[in-house]
């Protein structure tokens, strides 16, 4: 194992919040068990955060921007992120084995999530000082002046399935904008981004800019969407959560940026190139064990190729397997034995709906044993009305539905709550276009699914997927308000 992973996970270690600048323990002393996804042992202990130490973080954060951190020039903050992008990727190889030991995903997958940091906090802080405001030309008397300014304290609540990702998008945002944060990561997965925030400390980030409070989600995370110190709210997470978290963020009149779940269509017309189209459609569910919220869950197949393609995706599936993390296996095991559960759960439902699983993986051999794995599924035909065609299982699970037209596809994948990401497969340029825009979706990808999706581009949802966007500039605007400043001069 790499030598600083060996150093962070040593035996009895546990890890503090970081507040001010300081490590410290939970107000009350308690901490929390993180058990591996691996083989379900002791991996770590992390604090168990109170809503006290969510208060005295808002204040070291409101302290920070009143000082040091907030004299910064948007120029010096910017350098400060492109520092830290780079020793993240000096860093990349721990901080993969660390998110693989924490989140179970595949040694490879941790590496891409932690050069993705880095270019999350290269892009926001390349970005830090071009933020530029509007003059509006409106009276001959007057000077108007429309800035972009910081929120203020910003509050970013943190799921597990891709906590560096999410922690990069957000609080990169958000620091190069100017506010300063405090972060509660997901308590399954806090490790990567306490790590990061240390190093945050050394690459010389002032004390407060950057809190990070590990803990519950109903104690912790109740605490920071509810504490009135907090200006903005970014949440990524479950519907249900993220009600609460707007609905206690009202209570105070402060923004959100809600990023939820999906269940997204990819639809394949019968002109698609297969060939092309096959690794893609397989790999959409698959990465990160189908625990991705843009996960393309749906296959929606005209009914002339229907079943050429699900026999070419159930023969992909049979080969797939989930194992340890550092075997490199196609999918490592769900985060923790709820999540495993839910997953055998929604299969049992489909099962009970006489839905049949054509194509199914296996658990690889040396697969520990007291670990979260599932072996992935593929069920066709599924009807569009069925449970696995409209809620969202969090899972390797992949569900095919066939259509008879363009207008039958549209309604069908726009057909439920969600709607984050939609994928079309056609070699008719216009028909893609068409359907394209059609699509009731933040992201829509035609002959590819999640390609250049990463970080550049705007993210988020309709409906009950969320609101706002994150990544992209459009990420970086959404942790700032405007201020207009009107001057008489004639
Ligand atoms: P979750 O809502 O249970 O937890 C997310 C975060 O919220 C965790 O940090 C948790 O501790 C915290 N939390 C829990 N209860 C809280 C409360 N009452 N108040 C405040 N915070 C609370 O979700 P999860 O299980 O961690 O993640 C799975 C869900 O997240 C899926 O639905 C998935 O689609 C969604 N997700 C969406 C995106 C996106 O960008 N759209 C990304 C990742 C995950």
């Amino acid at each position: 194992m790499n030598d600083q992973v060996s150093a962070t996970l040593a035996p009895n270690m546990v890890f503090q919040n970081l507040i001010g600048g300081r490590d410290r323990p939970a107000s009350d002393g308690m901490n929390l068990d993180v058990l591996s996804p691996i083989d379900g042992s002791l991996l770590a202990r992390i604090a168990a955060g109170t809503a006290q130490d969510i208060d005295e973080a808002v204040k070291a954060a409101r302290t920070a921007l009143e000082g040091a951190w907030g004299k910064l020039t948007a120029t010096e903050r910017g350098r400060l992120l492109m520092k830290l992008a780079a020793v993240v990727e000096a860093h990349a190889d721990e901080l993969a084995i660390l998110e693989s030991r924490d989140n179970g995903k595949p040694l490879r997958q941790s590496r891409a999530d932690a050069i993705a940091l880095a270019r999350y906090f290269e892009f926001y802080g390349s970005a830090a000082d071009k933020l530029h405001g509007d003059v509006i030309p409106y009276l001959n008397t007057h000077f108007i002046g429309v800035e972009r300014v910081p929120h203020g304290v910003t509050g970013h609540i943190v799921p597990w399935n891709y906590p560096m990702q999410i922690f990069g998008r957000s609080v990169g945002a958000a620091l190069a904008a100017g506010n300063a944060t405090v972060v509660k990561p997901a308590e399954d997965a806090s490790l990567t981004i306490l790590r990061v925030s240390a190093l945050a400390r050394e690459v010389g980030f002032p004390d407060g800019a950057l809190n990070v409070v590990t803990g519950l989600g109903r104690t912790a995370g109740s605490a920071l969407s509810a504490h009135p110190g907090i200006d903005f709210l970014s949440f990524t997470g479950s519907p249900e959560t993220g009600t609460a978290v707007q609905t206690a963020a009202a209570k105070n009149h402060v923004g959100v940026t809600l990023e939820l779940g999906g269940k997204s269509a990819q639809v394949v017309f019968d002109d698609a190139d297969l060939e092309r189209a096959l690794p893609t459609l397989v790999n959409a569910i698959i990465q990160n064990g189908g625990q991705t919220c843009s996960a393309g869950s749906r296959l929606l197949i005209q009914r002339g190729i229907f079943q050429d393609v699900v026999d070419a995706v159930a023969e992909r599936f049979r080969a797939l397997r989930a194992g340890h993390p550092e075997h490199e296996p196609d999918l490592g095991p769900m985060i923790n034995q709820a999540q495993q559960r839910r997953v055998l759960g929604y299969l049992e439902r489909g099962r009970n709906e006489g839905l049949n699983v054509i194509g199914e993986g296996a658990v690889a051999p040396d697969a520990p044993a007291g670990g979260y794995y599932v072996a992935p599924a593929f069920l066709a035909p599924v009807p569009h009305e069925s449970i696995l065609s409209q809620e969202e299982v969090f899972g390797p699970v992949l569900v095919a539905t066939p259509f008879d037209d363009e207008a039958e596809a549209i309604r069908l994948a726009n057909g439920t709550p969600f709607g984050l990401a939609a994928g079309v497969w056609t070699r008719d340029a216009m028909r893609s276009t068409r359907v394209g825009r059609s699509m009731r979706a933040g992201q829509v990808f035609v002959n590819c699914y999640g390609a250049g999706g990463g970080i550049e581009l705007p993210f988020g949802g309709f409906g009950r997927s969320g609101h706002g966007r994150e990544k992209g500039f459009e990420g970086l605007i959404e942790f700032t308000t405007t201020k207009t400043l009107v001057i008489a001069h004639g």
